[in-house]
């Protein structure tokens, strides 16, 4: 039949020509000429028009590409899941946030990457997106292809009737940061309830039995509560200082500032507060360096004031400076109580007071050198200690030259 049919196509075609080649030879000269003209026109439009699609298939292919680098370099990683919960598309930063190839993770289920206690909210979530039609939220815990977790926050859509595009982004850092804030929260609300319970003890003791006290009871109840207020003064202080270096942060701007002169200004400032004390200035090499003024400050006056607070009445603190090649030292010695080594660590961290307070003065707020640590860092210096039990300490720190 078939062959049948081609016969049929090539009689046909033969017949056509004959009628065609009639048609030619009765054709005058003038209308060949004018048929020759008009072949000649038709192939110039071709040739035009072929020009055209070139170009409009260069065009595409452009969008394509473009289209291309938008999807695999977005900033947020998109997976096309098919009905069976596969990976059938993943875009590079998709895959980069697995930690995989492209390869390697097409027809992978995508479960495989959702930490195995999540899997059923995972499983519900994409139940109900698949239903709804609407495009959803969550935040999943996840894990890359080695194992790693992660947390990520995930936005569904359907397309197409099961198919899932997701569209997925790291929130680790941003859930850790959250963390921390909450951490920092309640420790602050702690740390403030102690000395007001202290307050408010003594306080309500004085004004209930106020009369029935010795003149020297009364004294002692006044001086706790005064001691405390202090405290807290002093931590509410502290936290201004680390509230304004964040918010800050990126407004301060840096001088050129005269170290000997800006040290012994503060050292001016600390005889002030502890008169006891003898403070000495000793100065090596440059003197000028590019910083932040306040930054300076604040840590030198902390470490100043630490240094008197915990050494004994009657001894020296020396505050050296010292510019080698690419940084400065600035460091703070006392011949105070010192500090074990297993403590030393410990004393950047928030709210951490070792053993006994200052043996004179307000309780410790525990954030002085967690503000002085912000601050060197911020200028992209160390901070470190070095100290012996019942010796003394020197607090250094450096500024970048
Ligand atoms: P605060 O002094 O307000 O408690 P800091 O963060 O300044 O808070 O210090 C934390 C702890 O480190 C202090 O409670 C104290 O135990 C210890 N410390 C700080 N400086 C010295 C020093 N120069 N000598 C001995 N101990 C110190």
């Amino acid at each position: 039949m078939g062959k049948q049919t081609s016969e049929d196509l090539r009689r046909k075609a033969e017949a056509q020509l004959a009628e065609r080649e009639g048609l030619i030879k009765s054709l005058e000269r003038a209308d060949l000429e004018s048929l020759a003209h008009e072949l000649a026109v038709h192939q110039v439009e071709l040739e035009i028009q072929n020009e055209e699609l070139r170009r409009t298939r260069e065009e595409a292919e452009e969008a394509r590409d473009r289209y291309l680098d938008l999807f695999d370099f977005a900033p947020v990683g998109y997976f096309t899941l098919d009905e069976h919960n596969r990976i059938v598309e993943a875009n590079l930063t998709g895959c980069q946030l697995l930690k995989t190839g492209r390869s390697s993770l097409l027809k992978q289920s995508f479960t495989k990457f959702v930490n195995p206690e999540e899997s059923d909210r995972f499983y519900l979530y994409r139940k109900k997106v698949l239903e709804d039609g609407t495009r959803q939220t969550a935040e999943l815990r996840m894990q890359k292809v080695d194992g790693a977790p992660f947390h990520a926050q995930v936005l569904a859509s359907r397309v197409k009737e099961e198919r899932l595009r997701l569209a997925v982004i790291d929130v680790t850092e941003r859930k850790k940061t959250d963390e921390i804030k909450d951490e920092f929260l309640s420790l602050v609300s702690h740390e403030m309830r102690t000395p007001l319970t202290v307050m408010l003890g003594g306080l309500q003791t004085l004004v209930a039995q106020g009369t029935q006290l010795t003149e020297e009871e009364r004294a002692r109840l006044l001086e706790d509560a005064y001691l405390e207020t202090a405290s807290l003064a002093d931590m509410v202080n502290n936290l201004l200082e680390l509230s304004r270096y964040r918010a800050g942060r990126l407004k301060l701007t840096e001088e050129m500032v005269d170290v000997p002169r800006l040290l012994y200004h503060l050292v001016g400032r600390a005889e002030e507060q502890h008169p006891g004390y003898k403070f000495e200035v000793e100065c090596d090499g440059m003197r000028r360096v590019s910083a932040a003024r306040i930054r300076l400050e604040t840590v030198v006056y902390n470490l100043l004031d630490n240094a008197a607070k915990y050494s004994a009445e009657g001894s020296t603190v020396r505050v050296l400076c010292d510019a080698r090649d690419i940084e400065m030292i600035v460091s703070v010695r006392d011949e105070g109580k010192g500090i074990a080594v297993e403590d030393q660590d410990k004393l950047f961290t928030q709210f951490e007071r070792l053993g006994q307070d200052s043996p004179v003065g307000p309780r410790g707020t525990g954030l002085g050198l967690v503000v002085c640590k912000r601050l060197v860092e911020a200028h992209g210096g160390r901070i470190w200690v070095k100290s012996e039990p019942s010796k003394g300490s020197i607090f250094s720190f450096t500024i970048p030259l």
